[in-house]
């Protein structure tokens, strides 16, 4: 079995203003000085990506593209249409390409929601995390409620019509109040599309130090009802939850991330990304300077590489499969691999079935609402 060509393409922007207290993800404030030299990288990176994968007529052009950190919306507008022209450079982009960037609403800047459309970009996804500014000076975000519900306007004037929001649950304070609020106004600025995570004390943040042990934060019970509170309320509004932490109206689901979830193959650019393709999972050296150096030298910044075999990529397809709530189907599995999903995992997934955390049903395997719950038992049985 050979893994088809990515149609899909990462771009990691490691800048912040600041440091959110409760963020480990491989970013910086303080280094936007370097923003030149790292997109210059980026793109040689893209274009050394493009040279090893072969002639033109192999590849398949790109369907989605997404630009994460860190804050893509703080850095250059010309920077990030070069890298985008890189892109389509390269591979090409398909019709209907969904192109997301990540907004912070306080680095809008006049003009700015014009340039991105202009240079391609379709999908905004707005880090609002909460919609009362105690709650945001708790989480050290740069911007107010006010600001957010800003940003969705001039996202929306600029041209964007597909936008997503995405909210935290379990902050320090918030009420199931404050949740059923925050979905009814993102949704009213025109978020079609929400993802809601769960906070996590990471080690090594401020929020760490703050809160030992997570004490002073809700616990597992609250945090329940918080989430059940902001489903509740998105399907009121008429976004269908798809995965534990998304829900979206018809048509607006993210499609760049169901290819994670599907384990199907991507290209990832820039300093800490991951690229999967050809069954081997690659990820660069996270330093910002470590990768403009890496570039420079070699043309690649790989810092790590971990083969997925058949047997690997079939786990994959179920753990992340089950992740949403339509599942796993079991005639995809087997055109994709060959072989049943029956044979493969109907040991471990008969036991789910009967403790109620999977649904059989005809074609496909889907989590419960229990099994939503309870996703890590289910992902263990994959293991
Ligand atoms: S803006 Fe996002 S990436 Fe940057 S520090 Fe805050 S949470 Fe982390």
């Amino acid at each position: 079995m050979t893994q088809a060509a990515p149609t899909s393409a990462y771009v990691h922007v490691p800048f912040c203003q600041q440091r959110c207290a409760y963020c480990d993800f491989n970013t910086y404030a303080g280094l936007l000085h370097l923003a030149g030299p790292y997109f210059d990288a980026v793109r040689a990176e893209i274009a050394a990506e493009r040279a090893r994968a072969g002639q033109a007529g192999d590849m398949p052009a790109l369907e989605t593209v997404y630009f994460g950190g860190g804050t893509p919306s703080l850095v250059p507008e010309a920077q990030l249409a070069s890298t985008m022209r890189a892109l389509s450079d390269a591979f090409g982009f398909a019709p209907g390409l969904e192109a997301t960037l990540e907004v912070n609403p306080g680095t809008l800047r006049p003009g700015a929601a014009e340039s991105w459309r202009a240079c391609g970009f379709n999908r905004a996804s707005v880090g609002v995390q909460a919609l009362r500014d105690p709650l945001l000076a708790a989480l050290d975000r740069i911007h107010t409620a006010a600001e957010a519900e800003e940003a969705f306007a001039t996202l929306r004037s600029a041209g964007f019509e597909n936008l997503s929001a995405d909210l935290m649950l379990g902050l320090p304070g918030q009420t199931e109040a404050d949740v059923v609020d925050a979905v009814d106004r993102v949704v009213s600025c025109g978020a079609g599309h929400v993802s809601f995570y769960s906070l996590t004390v990471e080690p090594g943040t401020p929020f760490a130090l703050r809160y030992p042990d997570g004490r002073g934060l809700p616990g597992d019970d609250e945090e329940r009802r918080l989430y059940d509170a902001a489903l509740g309320e998105l399907a009121r509004n008429g976004l269908s939850q798809y995965e534990i932490s998304s829900a979206a109206r018809p048509g607006l689901r993210c499609r760049h991330n169901v290819v994670y979830w599907e384990a199907r193959p991507y290209y990832g650019f820039g300093a800490g990304a991951f690229a999967y393709a050809a069954g081997v999972r690659r990820g660069n050296v996270v330093g910002v300077p470590a990768y403009i150096e890496a570039i420079g030298a070699e043309g690649a910044a790989e810092d790590s590489r971990e083969t997925v075999d058949r047997a690997g990529e079939m786990a994959e397809v179920m753990i992340l499969g089950l992740r949403m709530n339509d599942g796993v189907s079991r005639a995809e599995f087997q055109r994709r691999f060959g072989g049943t999903l029956d044979a493969a995992f109907g040991a471990a997934v008969r036991p789910l079935v009967a403790q109620g955390l999977l649904e059989d049903e005809d074609d496909r395997i889907r989590p419960t609402r229990k099994g939503i719950d309870f996703s890590n038992v289910v992902s263990r049985a994959f293991l």
